[in-house]
């Protein structure tokens, strides 16, 4: 069945070039470009731009100037910054990358990418793609994220460092959990194998969605161990929770009782307390599924 997909995907690319067809709503290119898109998109994908946290890059829809994430805990890395928010036609194309084994679509995105990494100015040395695990590598063939980095290695004349960190626990679907699942879910998943070729460098490490940041923040945990100046992350999406209530809870934490858990976590020194009321909240979450 599989081979028939790929036969398909492959006849169809025949019948419709994707240099020819926008990548993003399947229109007409009429100005060829390097990102494949028409001229509507061009103009209307949802770049993530505007008010953005100063340190995840995460959209902000308040006058702060950084997320309620970032203000619980400072990220382990310099700063991350994403080309788009990740909704529809990201999410299609994302699905595309991951199951749908449309190679072609790794330039493009990663086009994309390059300019977000030069519109903020990022300084790099080396790239390091988030790993897969073996399992999950087997299933799908190649790790998308490598794929992205060996776009962008070659567009910023970066070298690529895949096997310095590898994933070690193969772990559920981070997109199939709830926000405290996901915390655990991935945690222990990632181990530096090898230090050489990152100590002493200003690592960009590259993936290619963010939703949590659990994933990154786990991976940057590793990458300290290596001794690099710097981590810096890109990503092609980032979650933008206002716009997608329903995706986890933290949505529910922000609406509800963000303000009042932030106090606590700022100035309480009752831990206990503030263990008890994350317990709630998970409870409330798995009632709600
Ligand atoms: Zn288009
Ligand atoms: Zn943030």
């Amino acid at each position: 069945m599989k081979n028939f997909k790929e036969k398909f995907n492959k006849f169809m690319d025949i019948l419709f070039p994707p240099d020819i067809i926008c990548i993003y709503c399947g229109e007409e290119i009429k100005h060829a470009n390097k990102y494949h898109a028409c001229d509507n998109c061009l103009q209307n994908l949802p770049y993530l731009n505007g008010k953005i946290c100063k340190h995840c890059g995460t959209k902000l829809h308040s006058d702060s100037e950084i997320c309620f994430l970032c203000y619980n805990q400072l990220p382990p890395f310099q700063i991350a910054r994403s080309t788009f928010i990740y909704e529809m036609p990201i999410v299609s194309l994302v699905h595309k990358i991951k199951y749908g084994n449309a190679r072609y679509l790794f330039k493009p995105l990663a086009n994309f990418m390059t300019e977000t990494y030069k519109q903020y100015a990022f300084d790099c040395d080396v790239i390091v793609p988030v790993p897969l695990s073996k399992e999950r590598l087997k299933t799908r063939h190649y790790n998308q994220a490598e794929e992205l980095a060996k776009v962008l290695g070659a567009n910023l004349g970066l070298s690529i460092e895949s096997n310095c960190i590898e994933k070690i626990k193969h772990t559920e679907k981070q997109s199939s959990l709830g926000y405290f699942d996901r915390i655990e879910n991935i945690k222990n998943a990632y181990r530096l194998k090898d230090k050489k070729p990152l100590a002493g460098k200003r690592i960009l490490l590259v993936d290619d969605v963010i939703t949590t940041g659990e994933t990154i923040k786990n991976v940057c945990k590793e990458l300290w161990r290596a001794k690099p100046v710097s981590i810096s992350v890109l990503s092609l999406a980032h979650t933008d929770f206002a716009k997608k209530p329903k995706a986890t809870f933290i949505y529910k934490i922000k609406k509800l009782t963000l303000a009042k858990i932030q106090r606590e976590i700022a100035f309480s020194k009752n831990k206990a307390k503030i263990r008890m009321k994350i317990k709630e909240f998970k409870d409330e979450e798995k009632k709600d599924k």
